[in-house]
């Protein structure tokens, strides 16, 4: 066991204490055999549902025989290829026996949000081990459902530990690895959404997290080391991190990759869309920031843009346009900008540095040298994807699981 996390709470400079609800967190070669012991710290005993998908049968069967042999009784459920996460794919879990103390997950983590809402319906915690570096997702309390901009966030609870067994990490492809590195990319830009959400929307985030998230991306696509379990390392940091200080926002970067990824039919993850969506964004903010038309207060047309993302990602649009909170504070917004324009723009500067080098080495983790890319779609397309993202302001309602 290489890495553990600790301290479980942090005195921060904002005044407030943070800690962390996950609790056992390893990282190391052969780990799946250390299963029984996560599973030992939320349940000495009885009875508990191994989940997995398909693709990882043999992980699983490897994690079922050590948890009978603990003296486990184990219900596997399965969950074939190709499966979306959805409240309904959870029902298999939730309408298991009743005597189901704790849930493990095997598999990627767009899928583990199935396990993330079954634990929360089923009050009991989940263990997850996952067979991709991408992982940041399973330590989020907040499931995702849907495509585009029609998603729902449900309130539930984060994994109680993470088992990160790096020779499963090995046998990660390319894309897979990708998948992860990309979505750290997308991180490093969130820092700027954030940053912009408490300068200039006045959220009140605190800012030690955000500097924080700053220094994991940072460090991370700084180093050359791309492995699987590098990805995965700094994907755990970012994850617990964004835990600790509840960096919980729906940033524009998280709709673009989500409305690309409906739109584009081409079965690519949110991952994989995520350094679009940042190169999109970037460009964009940079935009704004130049613009002096800006302090008329001129409102930008939300219906138009729902619309528009509608019509490219195949949304109901009633259902889209009536979920629009109303925003009151669009002249504020625009005032704090031209105050702040140096500092916002001296912030972008710095979080979106990384975006040629980084996206360099994500086209590179490809065996095919980023071939997709080249055929994946038009410029334009994902810029006006972004501008209408942008515009429409689509806030994420978070409600709860129970
Ligand atoms: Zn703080």
């Amino acid at each position: 066991m290489d890495y553990t996390f600790t301290p479980k709470q942090v005195r921060c400079s904002c005044s407030l204490t943070h800690s962390h609800y996950t609790r056992y967190i390893a990282a190391g070669e052969g780990l799946i055999s250390k299963v029984n012991e996560a599973v030992a710290d939320v349940l000495k005993a009885g009875h508990v549902a191994l989940c997995y998908m398909q693709e990882d049968e043999g992980v699983a069967a490897q994690a079922s025989d050590i948890l009978v042999a603990a003296g486990y009784k184990v219900t596997r459920i399965y969950y074939a290829d190709g499966t979306e996460p959805t409240p309904d794919a959870a029902e298999d879990i939730i309408n298991a026996a009743d005597s189901i103390r704790a849930i493990i997950f095997i598999g990627d983590s767009q899928l583990c949000d199935i396990a993330k809402y079954a634990a929360s319906k089923k009050s009991c915690e989940w263990i997850y081990l996952p067979t991709t570096p991408d992982v940041a997702h399973a330590f989020s309390p907040i499931a995702i459902f849907g495509m585009g901009i029609g998603i729902d966030c449900i309130m539930c609870k984060p994994a109680i530990s993470v088992i990160i067994d790096d020779n499963i990490m090995k046998r990660c492809c390319g894309r897979q690895i990708a998948e992860g590195y990309g979505n750290i990319i997308g991180y490093r830009l969130k820092c700027y959404e954030y940053s912009y959400a408490v300068r200039i929307r006045g959220a009140d985030y605190c800012l030690a997290g955000i500097r924080r998230l700053g220094m994991i991306t940072d460090n991370f696509l700084n180093s050359d080391n791309v492995s699987a379990a590098a990805v995965a390392r700094a994907s755990v940091k970012i994850g617990l991190n964004n835990q600790m200080y509840k960096l919980d926002l729906m940033c524009n970067s998280d709709v673009v990759a989500r409305v690309i990824a409906a739109c584009a039919d081409e079965g690519r993850s949110i991952g994989e869309n995520m350094p679009i969506a940042a190169y999109v964004l970037a460009g964009l903010y940079a935009e704004q920031l130049n613009m002096d038309k800006f302090n008329l207060c001129i409102p930008v047309d939300r219906v138009g843009a729902v619309n528009e993302l509608c019509r490219l990602c195949g949304n109901d649009k009633i259902a889209a346009i009536s979920a629009l909170k109303s925003i009151d504070n669009h002249a504020k917004e625009w005032y704090m900008l031209s105050e702040y324009r140096q500092e916002t723009q001296a912030d972008l500067d710095k979080y979106s540095a990384h975006l040629p080098h980084a996206s360099r080495i994500f086209r590179r983790l490809y065996d095919d040298a980023g071939y997709w890319l080249s055929k994946y779609g038009s410029a334009d397309k994902f810029i006006s994807i972004g501008r209408s993202v942008l515009n429409a302001r689509i806030t994420s309602v978070v409600e709860s699981a129970v």
